[in-house]
């Protein structure tokens, strides 16, 4: 998550480029699964994300799905939407059955909200989940 995005405008973003071009090489050449957020692998494309410049990014998207598939379970039990909403909790898995919590009143409000902002809340560009895409590997 990106807060503050002058303690980014420094990075070598080619470098970063280079980096993860580097290790997309290397998880083919071994066949294992890579996946990284943003998808697409290009230093302009980081230079917009870590300087929150998120009109410009390559992979930008319209809406989040998540609140749709997935929530977050936290060592102590405690629930949330995703890791950026850690202070919206939902319940607690010691206390309640996952499918209570996943359609229980906050949940829903929280989808209700999401939708109600047209997909997306405004902290959601400098969300790496965001740039999931669930149509591809
Ligand atoms: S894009 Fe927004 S709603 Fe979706 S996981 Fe990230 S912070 Fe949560």
């Amino acid at each position: 998550m990106i807060d503050d995005a002058r303690k980014f405008e420094m990075m070598d973003f080619k470098a970063i480029e280079s980096q993860i071009s580097w290790v997309e090489k290397e998880c083919k050449k071994r066949d294992i699964y890579f996946v990284c957020y943003p998808k697409t692998i290009a230093s302009d494309n980081y230079k917009a994300y870590f300087t929150k410049q998120y009109e410009d990014l390559t992979d930008k998207r319209d809406k989040c799905f998540f609140p749709w598939i997935y929530m977050e379970v936290a060592s102590n039990g405690g629930v949330t939407p995703c890791h950026t909403f850690y202070d919206v909790p939902l319940g607690n898995v010691n206390e309640q059955s996952v499918s209570e919590i996943w359609n229980g009143r906050v949940m829903r409000n929280f989808r209700q909200k999401l939708r109600g902002e047209g997909g997306l809340f405004p902290i959601c560009g400098s969300c790496a989940r965001y740039y999931a895409d669930p149509n591809k590997r």
